[in-house]
């Protein structure tokens, strides 16, 4: 039997991309391996948001040359959100004539095609898409084992924040039919999974594109009436889409947990407008305080960038004091890094490194304690907790998370994996929260 290994880089699409493209290989007889060195195809499942994601795949791609010379008839392929931009394609062809496969994100369900015809051929192949196709639906995915599975609601993204490839490398904005969604969380639920991550660059712009009247709102509605799943998240909420009906449903709704993850980039209003955002800081606090004020043991987490172009110490200030304000439980904290063919990569006022890596020094450092704050402050408090699975902290223990997507520990029996335990929190420490299982 042939085996594959799949390197994926960045998010929570792109590995569940990669999910589906392991799925198309196995269901083509190839199975799963670790080792590069006896791998009949190796494939890069890449990101392009930020230089460093390249840079990890181009010295990836000079690793494996030595494995290909060893190996020839080893199929390596690149594909995801690097090939996608304008250019890069050629430039992989270039610089790595070893690579056998060359596609980009709209023809992923090619993947076995591909392979068909580099085996017959022997001729590399370099197929990149510049639009997307309609959505392909019912490609196996093999995902990896637990009780969370990733299901996709929305493709692309058509908001163009000035510093962002996204929308260049996925493409326009795309919406899964709630029937697909929901025929895929039975099946799900039917293999044993009891939580549902959706996914989109925006999930709550879902619906948009569709001529019926159906929103993210709606669509939770349907959602949450799926049996077998228990939990609901999503990933990742625009600010500017959010609103208060929204805000009145996830608080209703049981299976939707209590967190949000509302990236909110710049707490200064006049770098939100050139990031293109849509929403001010103003806006963003007042959501805030419609989430405390219907859910108020939500928690909040973030993405915050620094060092945006023009970002002076006046704005670099509003985002520290917006953080003060809102007191994230966690955040993403990200350095700026220009992007080509992004508007703000053209603008001028491009802040010097040592000045970003000094700011995001002291957002790291802000972050951390307020966490650890906000962790110190579950002290006392009882949470459910979906029980994963054997921590490896220490023997005995166990590890889930709670609603607010915290992840606790307590001592417990291994046979409660896949079950909600009730725990009460004893002890917060940074990364996690240590609790005592409540008897029942
Ligand atoms: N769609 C999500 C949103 O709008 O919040 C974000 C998705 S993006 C993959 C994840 C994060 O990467 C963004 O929230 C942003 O903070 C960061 N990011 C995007 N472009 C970046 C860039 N050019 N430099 C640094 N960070 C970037
Ligand atoms: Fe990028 Fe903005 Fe789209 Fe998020 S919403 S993916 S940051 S363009």
């Amino acid at each position: 039997m042939k085996s594959y290994i799949i390197k994926t880089f960045g998010c929570q699409m792109n590995e569940h991309d990669s999910e589906i493209l392991a799925g198309m290989l196995e269901a083509k007889g190839y199975r799963p391996t670790e080792d590069t060195g006896t791998a009949d195809l190796v494939l890069l499942n890449t990101c392009c948001i930020r230089a460093t994601a390249e840079n990890k795949v181009f010295s990836y791609l000079g690793r494996l040359k030595s494995r290909k010379r060893s190996n020839p008839a080893m199929i390596i392929g690149v594909c995801g959100c690097m090939p996608q931009q304008e250019g890069m394609g050629a430039r992989l062809r270039q610089l790595f004539p070893y690579v056998d496969m060359i596609f980009g994100t709209h023809n992923v369900q090619q993947l076995p095609i591909f392979i068909d015809r580099i085996l017959a051929e022997r001729k590399p192949v370099l197929e990149i898409l510049t639009e997307p196709d309609e959505i392909m639906e019912g490609l196996p995915a093999a995902r990896k084992e637990g009780l969370r599975a990733w299901v996709t609601i929305t493709h692309g993204c058509d908001n163009y924040c000035t510093y962002c490839i996204v929308p260049y490398v996925r493409g326009r904005e795309r919406s899964r039919e709630p029937d697909d969604i929901i025929k895929e969380m039975l099946g799900l639920a039917g293999d044993g999974f009891k939580e549902i991550v959706l996914l989109g660059q925006n999930v709550n712009s879902y619906g948009k594109d569709f001529k019926k009247p159906l929103d993210f709102a709606g669509l939770l509605k349907k959602l949450d009436g799926v049996s077998g799943i228990e939990r609901i998240r999503y990933m990742t909420s625009h600010p500017r889409d959010f609103n208060e009906e929204l805000i009145r449903t996830i608080a209703r709704l049981g299976k939707v947990c209590e967190h949000f993850h509302l990236p909110v980039q710049s707490g200064s209003s006049r770098i939100l407008e050139k990031m293109h955002r849509g929403y001010n800081r103003e806006h963003y606090l007042r959501l805030v305080e419609k989430i405390r004020q219907y859910i108020p043991a939500a928690t909040i987490t973030t993405d915050i960038m620094v060092g945006f172009p023009g970002e002076d110490d006046g704005d670099f200030r509003a985002t520290m004091d917006l953080i003060r304000e809102v007191r994230f439980d966690s955040s993403y904290t990200f350095v700026y890094n220009a992007r080509p063919g992004t508007p703000a990569a053209g603008m001028t006022e491009q802040v010097p490194d040592e000045i970003k890596k000094q700011r995001i020094q002291d957002l790291i450092k802000l972050q951390n304690t307020i966490s650890m704050e906000k962790n110190e402050e579950e002290e006392g408090s009882q949470q459910e907790v979906l029980v994963e699975g054997e921590s490896n902290i220490g023997p005995g223990l166990l590890y889930g998370k709670s609603r607010g997507n915290k992840t606790v520990v307590f001592a417990g029996d291994k046979t409660l994996t896949g079950s909600t335990a009730h725990v009460t929190i004893t002890r917060a420490h940074l990364a996690y929260l240590e609790g005592l299982l409540i008897k029942q």
